[in-house]
């Protein structure tokens, strides 16, 4: 991997829980537990889990669209956790994000072009009405949608279309790394590909970073060049987005995993079913966290905290299987 764009060190995000008329902190919801991954230039990461394992909090984290409680984010060698405001401003220009939902990310009142205008006016992009308007009308072209629309409204466009608007937003002020934030996930399953298309050929054309967050394994197989698993906070299995769908180490990806249709009819996988829920980030279990439902569980897992080693060359695990 050549020189990381993004690095993520042992990033945390808690959550006060508080309680009584004093409104004191009586615990915390650990929502993001020591995450590290890196991501280098024209690089796809996916970071993938169930709903509620902290990997949107993670992404939104990274960008400090809320506050970490701890760790490193390293965006070309620099901290940005140390950045004021005003730089933090700056810094924005480089990293973006798309979000899940396309009908509530976009302002209702805004035509298309001034969506898009927006970030160009907050960053001063350009000096003139008219070369915005260019700008404007190029993004959308480069998305896939005509420039003869962009006075209409978000509620004139397909599902889609608004996604499509949306990630035109996020190229405005030309970033280096986009967070795709479940950019999918509210679509209809005939229209997700295009979406993942666009953004396949925007990273080749851009020479864009990706951090793409998701919970359905097959979408993040789709794109990402490395994949890292989250469970309750934490990323339990991290490795070659190929090795990790071909041979997944950790038991809760091989569960995950056992989810999704194999395209190939010869290829039979079982199906693995999560028992239980997922546990409150607030009251984790002890031992690895994952042994209420681990089909693999042993003793040790009961009450030892498994370690996060390489298993193989560029494939790393938390698990005692591997002790
Ligand atoms: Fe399962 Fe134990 Fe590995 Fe946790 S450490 S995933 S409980 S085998």
């Amino acid at each position: 991997m050549s020189e990381p764009l993004l690095q993520v060190r042992n990033l945390k995000k808690y959550f006060p829980i508080r309680k009584g008329v004093m409104r004191r902190i009586a615990g915390q919801v650990r929502a993001v537990d020591g995450v590290s991954f890196e991501v280098a230039a024209g690089e796809t990461f996916g970071l993938v889990g169930e709903s509620g394992c902290g990997k949107s909090t993670a992404g939104r984290s990274i960008l400090r669209l809320i506050e970490p409680t701890a760790g490193q984010i390293l965006f070309n060698g620099r901290d940005i956790r140390k950045l004021k405001a005003g730089q933090m401003r700056l810094m924005r220009r480089e990293m973006q994000i798309v979000f899940q939902d396309p009908y509530a990310s976009l302002n209702p009142r805004y035509t298309v072009r001034q969506i898009l205008e927006e970030p160009m006016i907050i960053h001063s992009l350009f000096d003139s009405a008219a070369e915005r308007k260019k700008r404007a009308a190029e993004l959308l072209e480069t998305v896939g949608l005509s420039a003869s629309r962009m006075d209409r409204y978000p509620h004139e466009f397909s599902g889609g279309q608004r996604q499509r608007i949306g990630i035109a937003r996020a190229l405005a002020v030309d970033p280096k790394l986009i967070i795709a934030d479940e950019p999918v996930s509210a679509l209809d399953v005939s229209v997700q590909s295009q979406v993942l298309n666009l953004l396949d050929d925007l990273q080749k054309q851009l020479h864009l970073s990706y951090v793409f967050i998701a919970h359905d394994l097959s979408v993040v197989k789709h794109i990402s060049d490395r994949i890292g698993v989250m469970y309750l906070g934490q990323i339990v299995e991290l490795g070659d987005s190929d090795e990790l769908y071909e041979k997944p180490l950790h038991p809760y990806t091989q569960a995950l995993l056992s989810a999704v249709p194999i395209p190939n009819p010869e290829v039979k996988r079982e199906r693995i079913i999560l028992q239980g829920d997922l546990p409150s980030p607030a009251n984790p279990p002890k031992g690895c966290y994952f042994h209420p439902r681990c089909k693999d569980v042993m003793e040790i897992c009961r009450t030892q905290t498994p370690a996060w080693k390489e298993v193989e060359p560029g494939r790393f695990a938390a698990c005692h299987l591997y002790d």
